[in-house]
């Protein structure tokens, strides 16, 4: 894998080629070929940084497509005012509930349309967790592609359900913060490196693992994907033909456009040629250099011929196409009313340039949140992930029957004391930890503590409750966790981690180890030496090390909260009160140590070249994949989770309802894509309008010099580039993928019973084995269906999986195509399906098998 490379794909597959997107693209059409050849430009490439209200804005046109709103993120629209602080994207799938999934970002998208904003900068469904100390994992689902993919998909369904565009990214294989963008990488001291880390990995693991999310969202229709930083098998990912015009449009049928991350591109007619779309922010090389890659560049590299003007032509179709597939034609889709710059009401229109060049309404403060605090609230408790409890520890009584004393111990129970929104972008941890780092944070309007929501709860049960929140005062700690003999101890410890272009006591976006931050290890066991009856809260980005005390007989209870976001401290509340009976399940392996993990974990640190590879050789095992395939027992196993209650798993049944091939059908025919025919306009044509008033750093279509000559050099096309239709991927025909892919081949059934004493929620999840005897290496179980089931004392709820095409592949690297494996005797083997209540739990099996 040390020095990859990717092979080529071209040309950029157009655009408008299924039937869900027909009627779309025809309105574009019409409107498209109203563009002058500067506004086509104009409307993919950004305006600059920062040069417009949001992080990413798109220039206008006189032909009634106006600038487009790019904005971050993932849990909650970023440098905005009266706006929900939702759950991050790990603690959202630690709920394993498909209604969370969708009305967490229903609720999301309601924000971001009230706030005017046009594409919404998530779902992040990579990185996927490769290693898990990568910086930016807590923005997705967890460490499995499958529920990846389902939390991505619902993600994108209910962003787009509300007229919001969706962006699936960061596309892909981006699995750490360190070396990913050459400018970070400078900044640390890194004088020789001359590019960006290279992720190298083979076709089986890409579209097993990495890919596999995407097709989900690409299914749902997703609007934008995004580029990524990082370079696949050395090229760079927003120029990579065989990764955007191969995978994402070809073989995924991707309908929308791709747009760069923020400086992500690298090269301007190699970029397009290789099927980014749009830039952003619009800036070439350097941030706010106003030396677009695109702009002006683009304009002229038509002009001379290199880049084909159908391939701009595509690429405004596929950004205009995308406005009316959400209906944001509608004259009603608000405008930005916000600014990510500032928050007075009237400010500079143009924050890069400042008041020279003018003022208008910035923030109208449209408080959009609704009731989205019910969502927040029920995505932080349901998430929230039981580990331990012994000797009945957990739930607390209330009224008469409380605590006489509950002892709050850790800077992550209280505030933190620069407030909620402190440090820029979240980047430190102090106080309660509610979300990583980064760009995928929001500002919370406020943020209940759990020291707050406890006190409040002990105070109505007359429970006497005292607190040391420093970490390190350890005489303090020691003497209030020994003096109250009954009393019940709790300890909040946190670790945190985020974007590579910040840090937080000298993290610099990846986390170093899987230990607690803040001495979390000594807190603890301080404690539990002196308090019989010690419960453990973790605020975490991912897995932590808990070897230290997790064994202590006096840690009676671990609850695993995640990043809740702003209601941290409701939730937690209605978990340990039993208001809320646990039901979050980890979505990643806890191991014993970071060794365990693997050869994926650890984070690439020395460069060792100019462009830093890192290769993906352990291939499809990461995470429980890689425990599983090597025998090691982790702490707590993917899918892990207890409950107030208990539950078992009965009478499985298997019903085929297809009969599989071992390959998809002929792939099918879609549509044709429209062609405009635009001629190549005279390149007069293309100067700066008489009399236009320039802004220093705004990014114009213009040519300041109109002389173009087409090149008597031909350009310096890329290796294997062609404007012959390239042969299209058998996997290919419609959005996600074959559609053949996606149908349901067996149907299982399950019975869980409820053999408890309270009300709670189980998680039956579906994992399969692949057949014996195919002579192809698959892991011992992957994850291919879950459910979340509420079952009252003594109650039995039949639950049902579909199992699809695609679950029972895999990826034939030789036939470049899903593949059902086949025995020595050319049939279809039997695949055991387990549905139990973790990845290594207690559950039920069955065996498939084929009818012809
Ligand atoms: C991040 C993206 C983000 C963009 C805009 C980049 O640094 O990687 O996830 O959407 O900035 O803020
Ligand atoms: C910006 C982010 C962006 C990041 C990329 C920061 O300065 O605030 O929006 O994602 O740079 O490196």
């Amino acid at each position: 894998l040390e020095g990859a490379t990717s092979p080529s794909w071209y040309p950029s597959p157009k655009g408008g080629t299924v039937d869900q997107w027909a009627e779309s693209y025809r309105k574009a059409a019409a409107l498209v070929r109203k563009m002058s050849l500067a506004e086509k430009v104009n409307i993919t490439t950004g305006t600059g940084w920062p040069m417009g209200p949001c992080v990413g804005n798109t220039g206008t046109t006189n032909a009634g497509f106006p600038s487009l709103c790019l904005q971050d993120g993932p849990l909650g629209i970023r440098f905005a005012d009266s706006i929900t602080v939702f759950p991050a994207g790990i603690t959202t799938a630690a709920t394993w509930s498909r209604k969370l999934m969708y009305d967490r970002a229903r609720a999301l998208a309601k924000e971001a349309k009230g706030k005017g904003v046009n594409v919404l900068l998530g779902p992040c469904v990579g990185p996927l967790g490769r290693s898990p100390l990568a910086g930016r994992n807590w923005e997705g689902f967890g460490s499995d592609p499958y529920l990846q993919g389902i939390a991505g998909g619902l993600s994108v369904q209910g962003i787009q359900d509300e007229g919001v565009i969706a962006t699936a990214k960061h596309f892909v294989a981006n699995e750490q913060e360190k070396f990913r963008q050459l400018s970070e990488s400078l900044s640390q001291g890194f004088k020789d490196v001359t590019s960006p880390l290279s992720s190298n990995i083979g076709d089986r693991a890409l579209r097993e693992l990495y890919i596999w999310p995407f097709m989900d969202t690409v299914r749902m229709g997703v609007g934008s994907v995004m580029c990524g930083y990082n370079q696949i098998n050395n090229s760079i990912a927003c120029q990579n033909s065989y990764i955007l015009n191969g995978i994402l449009k070809d073989e995924l049928g991707f309908q929308g456009f791709v747009v760069s991350d923020w400086l992500a591109q690298r090269s301007g007619v190699a970029s397009v040629l290789s099927g980014m779309d749009m830039t952003m922010p619009g800036d070439g090389l350097l941030w706010a250099d106003g030396d677009s890659l695109l702009g002006p560049q683009l304009t002229r590299a038509v002009l001379n011929g290199s880049v084909p003007i159908d391939r701009l032509d595509d690429m405004a179709l596929r950004i205009v196409a995308t406005w009316y597939q959400l209906g944001q034609d509608d004259a009603s889709y608000p405008r930005p009313n916000f600014s990510s710059w500032f928050r007075t009401s009237i400010g500079p229109t143009y924050a890069g340039v400042g008041p020279s060049a003018g003022h208008s309404l910035q923030n109208s403060y449209a408080d959009v949140r609704d009731d989205h605090h019910e969502v927040a609230r029920a995505i932080a408790a349901e998430s929230i992930t039981l580990l331990k409890n012994t000797n009945g520890a957990l739930p607390l009584k209330s009224g008469k029957d409380a605590k006489k004393s509950i002892m709050i111990f850790g800077s992550d129970a209280g505030p933190n004391l620069l407030g909620p929104n402190g440090c820029p972008d979240r980047s430190c941890n102090n106080g309660t930890l509610g979300q990583g780092w980064g760009s995928g944070t929001a500002e919370y309007t406020y943020l209940v503590t759990p020291l707050e929501a406890i006190q409040a709860k002990a105070l109505a049960d007359r429970t006497m409750v005292e607190y040391v929140l420093d970490d390190y005062q350890y005489s303090a700690i020691n003497s209030t966790a020994g003096k109250a003999p009954n009393a019940t101890c709790l300890v909040f410890v946190s670790s945190d981690s985020g974007e590579g272009y910040a840090s937080a006591e000298g993290v610099l976006g990846d986390r170093v180890d899987l230990k607690l931050w803040h001495g979390g290890d000594k807190l603890i066991l301080s404690v539990a030496e002196r308090c019989s009856n010690t419960i453990v809260v973790i605020h975490s980005v991912g897995p932590v090390d808990m070897e230290a005390w997790i064994e202590h007989k006096n840690v009676t209870a671990v609850l695993m909260a995640h990043l809740p976001g702003q209601e941290s401290g409701t939730a937690v509340l209605d978990v340990l009160y039993g208001s809320v009976n646990p039901s979050g399940r980890l979505p990643y392996t806890i191991g014993k140590s970071l060794a365990d993990y693997g050869p994926a974990a650890p984070i690439l640190k020395q460069p060792g070249g100019p462009a830093p590879q890192q290769n993906f050789s352990e291939g499809l095992y990461i995470d429980y994949r890689h425990f599983d395939k090597q025998g090691i027992t982790p702490r707590f196993e993917f899918g892990f989770g207890l409950s107030y209650t208990t539950f078992e798993f009965s009478d499985m049944v298997i019903t085929q309802t297809l009969v599989p091939t071992e390959f998809p059908p002929a792939r099918p025919i879609g549509v044709p894509a429209p062609e405009l025919n635009s001629t190549i306009p005279p390149s007069s044509q293309l100067g700066f309008p008489l009399g236009m008033v320039r802004l220093p750093k705004y990014i114009y279509p213009y040519l300041s010099d109109t002389t173009v000559t087409k090149s008597s050099a031909p350009y310096p096309y890329p290796p294997g580039y062609s404007t012959t239709p390239h042969k299209p991927s058998p996997a290919g025909g419609a959005q996600g993928g074959h559609p053949a892919l996606f149908d349901t081949i067996f149907h299982v059934t399950v019975s869980v019973f409820n053999t408890g004493s309270l009300p709670g929620k189980a998680v039956p999840q579906l994992y399969i084995s692949y057949p014996n005897g195919t002579g192809i290496d698959f892991p011992v179980r992957s994850l291919r269906g879950f459910d979340k089931v509420a079952a009252g004392p003594g109650e039995t709820v039949a639950v049902g999986f579909d199992i699809t095409r695609r679950d029972l592949s895999y990826w034939d690297e030789k036939k470049g195509n899903w593949r059902i494996p086949l025995d020595k005797k050319g049939n279809i083997g039997a695949y055991e399906i387990f549905v139990g209540d973790s990845s290594r739990g207690n559950g039920v099996t069955g065996r498939t098998k084929v009818v012809k």
